[in-house]
């Protein structure tokens, strides 16, 4: 195939993430499976980025993160800079056939604005689709601008104009799905796992409040705010407060966090965070968002735990109800469905994720929508 396609992974972390990074770990993923296809990758993100790549973009030299933190009018210049590059960099060179865009809303925003000579733009849309209603619902990117979404659910909701634009959507994956039918069933431990940024949309606090309250052991894995060891937030002292997920962590769940039956590790990576989940009896998704897309619960089939959740976002798309995991409506009922997460089967999730969660599938999928955008005729204005 010859097409080169410059993907924009943003100025926030080098790609693939150190840690955490929720959007880089989609671009590192889908990236390899992209070449192999025969398609050339420009990646825009920040020097410090290691994804073989057939060319590197950049304006930072390193992830800008850490200013996330800062106040708006002294962050948001960092997004345009970033942008700005790409912008340039559009303008000047005529070998870009597509863009692949993840940067969240100023991403879609310059694209769109660009004239009608600028290349296809594919924006995918990573996050909870309610945040910009004023962008969204205005939205025009005429012939040239689609979008698409991590799961149905998320699109369903969406404003009728970025519907309007919409191509459909792509599941997200994880390279742990590969060969997930074939690998060795991990040894079960006797707790339940969160994995994920503790926030009140991931619902820490009643997980945590029915671990306590049902009897379970319970082990929350993931950065609270920019802070990813216990040790780190403590260091921080009344400073952190700042942080919304820090006054969510220290109000709502650190009072049920004993370091006994509820315990908080930090941030987990790599293969401690593989063993974490693996040895897990199953993920808790205790919900009061529609979560997008769950990376965090395709890693969960992938590597045999079965999940149980409040039935919200996308995780009625990615779990069968009573063979990879048990959904309900009300968080009430999470502690009966933790009781019986036993009696589901490893192997059914493992064969789940092996089935409709790998890279390759993920990218196959992207290619279509890359060749459904680059074909005017074959992407009118409709909802989606
Ligand atoms: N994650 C991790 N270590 C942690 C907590 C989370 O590596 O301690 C990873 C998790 O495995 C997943 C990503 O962070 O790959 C979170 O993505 P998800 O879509 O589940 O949630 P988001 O934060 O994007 O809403």
């Amino acid at each position: 195939m010859s097409l080169t396609v410059l993907m924009n992974a943003g100025p926030w972390l080098s790609v693939p993430p150190p840690g955490y990074g929720g959007i880089e770990n989609v671009v590192a993923t889908l990236v390899p499976e992209l070449r192999r296809l025969g398609v050339r990758v420009v990646l825009a993100s920040v020097e410090s980025s290691t994804l073989p790549v057939d060319e590197k973009m950049w304006v930072f030299p390193d992830g800008q993160f850490q200013s996330l933190q800062r106040p708006y009018n002294q962050v948001c210049g960092i997004s345009q800079a970033h942008l700005n590059g790409v912008v340039r960099a559009l303008y000047t060179r005529d070998d870009i056939d597509l863009v692949h865009d993840h940067v969240e809303a100023v991403g879609l925003a310059t694209m769109a604005a660009m004239g009608p000579d600028a290349p296809p733009v594919l924006h995918t849309l990573h996050w909870d689709l309610a945040k910009h209603p004023e962008l969204y619902g205005n939205l025009d990117g005429g012939e040239r601008v689609r979008v698409n979404g991590v799961s149905a659910s998320q699109l369903a909701r969406a404003p009728r104009a970025l519907r309007e634009h919409s191509v459909g959507h792509v599941h997200l994956s994880t390279p742990l799905a590969v060969g997930a039918d074939r690998r060795p069933a991990a040894e079960k431990g006797d707790y339940l796992l969160i994995l994920g940024r503790i926030n009140p949309g991931k619902g820490q606090d009643v997980g945590a409040r029915l671990a306590q309250r049902v009897g379970f052991p319970l082990v929350l894995a993931g950065p609270v705010g920019p802070y990813h060891r216990p040790e780190d937030l403590a260091a921080a002292g009344d400073e952190a407060r700042q942080n919304p997920d820090v006054r969510f962590f220290y109000d709502q769940v650190a009072p049920y966090v004993d370091g006994d039956l509820v315990r908080w590790v930090g941030t987990v990576a790599g293969q401690e965070r593989d063993d974490l989940l693996a040895a897990a009896r199953a993920s808790l998704f205790p919900l009061r968002w529609e979560e997008p897309g769950g990376t965090a619960v395709v890693e969960s089939l992938a590597l045999g735990t079965p999940v149980v959740a409040v039935s919200r976002g996308c995780l009625p798309e990615l779990i069968e109800h009573g063979r990879t995991g048990l959904l309900t409506a009300d968080e009430e009922e999470l502690g009966d469905l933790v009781m019986a997460a036993g009696l589901l089967d490893p192997d059914e999730c493992r064969r789940e994720a092996a089935a409709r969660f790998t890279p390759a599938t993920m990218a196959q999928r992207y290619v279509e929508l890359y060749e459904r955008v680059r074909q005017p005729a074959a992407r009118p204005l409709q909802p989606a």
